[in-house]
């Protein structure tokens, strides 16, 4: 069976998503084909009741009647997950294909649209959206690989560097870091020489924060091989942020003068009756959920403190601003690190999910000639099935931002790529081992003066040693002849 048509608006806050997602319903709706469009709401901190500037939900009249799902139907304290909102999106787009209508889902929240349009990667990922740097719970697999290891590398595990060091520095540390890693994960241990101490840390990170072995990752990517859950027009309002970093602080201001603050008290409020009145058996958690958004979070304590300060004041709207950019940038580097790999990965067997990026830098007067008219043309191209316009040609921006670099820390690309070999000729200390690239790079490196020179100093025999186990007699002509 055919797959439906979904149209997803995803990018940053202060980009003009929800008004792009009206503008368009309103489009659908005075088409034939179809009896109109509804949005669904993708914003996880809008799915709370309330809170409406915290949350910068649109208001009643700029829905312009066009049914809005998914906003504010949780009380503060709740937690709503990834995996229930795509079960209740899931649920709600059924019901509006069956109406003969088009489902808008539109929201900041680039995770929850990748896996809505994306099933079956949910078992393997955390469900919760508990953030936290610690490392994750360990996979048999890796649990049985850490039980190896040998005190010092296990204590290094857990006291793990937050920056990597300096290979002509601390040639040892990063030695045993590159050991580390290859003894927990041989095969992309093999990927990085041991100096090139940024990639074995960041190798590292990726297995403390996953829990898992990259070739554990392949293994269950495999098994869920991606395949696009509707057929999506994926459409991402975009800013560069020399301009829209200005206008996110703008907008702090306005949050604040229509009145932040009292959401603020509002939601501790809230906070403090509950925990007075419920004494167990209460799911809410005032850590969790609404309490995580941007504005509560600065304005908490300045707002508690017994003696008001102009100052404190000033510091919370400063950190609120610098918060919002922060967010703004994950957004971005969501959607392009994550949500367009994962879209490029499921066109791989059928083109299916259609990415565009649309020039949102100029919303006065760029609006309805960058965006809004452009947006209207896809989606009339979208539903006809016939989409001709060129995603990469639209723009300068649209270009560099839909060109993703095949990444280096994607364990496909780490167990795809050439292994880094130790050549015991030209090792000459075994704590800074030299390591050379197979293939080409061996190839030359084996015809270096340097190397030669070593080859000719070795005896016909000699001790090489390898991580773990020493091995012990290589035939040095034979590796010639090969
Ligand atoms: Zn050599």
């Amino acid at each position: 069976m055919a797959l439906r048509p979904l149209i997803a608006i995803c990018g940053t806050t202060g980009v003009g998503k929800s008004k792009l997602a009206i503008e368009i319903a309103q489009h659908i709706a005075k088409q034939e084909a179809w009896e109109g469009a509804e949005i669904i709401n993708a914003d996880a901190m809008q799915v709370y009741a309330g809170m409406d500037v915290i949350t910068n939900k649109v208001t009643e009249s700029e829905m312009q009647g066009i049914k809005h799902h998914l906003m504010g139907f949780r009380q503060p304290g709740e937690q709503y997950v990834v995996g229930q909102w795509v079960q209740d999106a899931i649920k709600i787009i059924s019901d509006i294909h069956c109406a003969n209508k088009i489902p808008i889902v539109v929201g900041g929240t680039s995770y929850w649209i990748q896996h809505l349009l994306f099933p079956n990667r949910l078992s393997n990922e955390k469900i919760t959206d508990k953030k936290g740097p610690q490392a994750a719970v360990m996979s048999e697999e890796l649990a049985r690989s850490f039980r190896t290891l040998p005190p010092e590398l296990q204590d290094l595990f857990n006291s793990f560097p937050k920056q990597p060091p300096l290979a002509s520095v601390d040639p040892e540390q990063s030695l045993s870091l590159h050991r580390l890693l290859s003894t927990l994960d041989d095969r992309v241990g093999a990927r990085w020489h041991w100096k090139d101490t940024r990639k074995v840390h960041r190798s590292l990170c990726i297995i403390r924060e996953t829990g898992r072995k990259a070739s554990e990752m392949i293994s269950n990517q495999s098994e869920n091989t991606v395949v696009a859950r509707y057929r999506a027009l994926c459409l991402w309002p975009y800013a560069k942020p020399a301009v829209l970093h200005p206008r996110l602080n703008s907008r702090v201001d306005t949050m604040i003068t229509r009145g932040l603050l009292d959401e603020v008290r509002a939601l501790q409020h809230i906070a403090i009756s509950d925990r007075q009145t419920v004494t167990d058996e209460s799911s809410a958690d005032y850590t969790l959920g609404i309490y995580q958004s941007i504005g509560y979070r600065e304005f908490h304590g300045c707002i508690s403190s017994p003696v008001p300060s102009d100052d404190a004041f000033n510091v919370a709207v400063e950190n609120m601003k610098i918060s919002t950019r922060q967010y703004a940038k994950r957004q971005v580097s969501w959607i392009r690190n994550k949500l367009l790999p994962a879209i490029k990965a499921a066109n791989a067997i059928e083109e299916t999910v259609f990415p565009y990026l649309l020039d949102a830098s100029d919303v006065e007067n760029g609006w309805s000639s960058n965006v809004e008219d452009l947006a209207m043309q896809i989606t009339d191209d979208f539903l006809r099935g016939k989409l001709h316009l060129d995603p990469l040609s639209l723009s300068d921006v649209a270009r560099e931002m839909l060109t993703v670099e095949e990444k280096a820390t994607d364990p496909l690309f780490v167990l795809t790529a050439r292994r880094k070999m130790i050549c015991e000729v030209c090792t000459a200390n075994k704590n800074e081992p030299v390591m050379v690239e197979e293939g080409r790079e061996w190839e030359v490196h084996t015809k270096t003066r340097s190397h030669k020179s070593c080859d000719r100093k070795a005896k016909a025999t000699f001790h090489g040693y390898r991580y773990g186990k020493k091995i012990e007699r290589i035939d040095t002509t034979e590796s010639q002849a090969s």
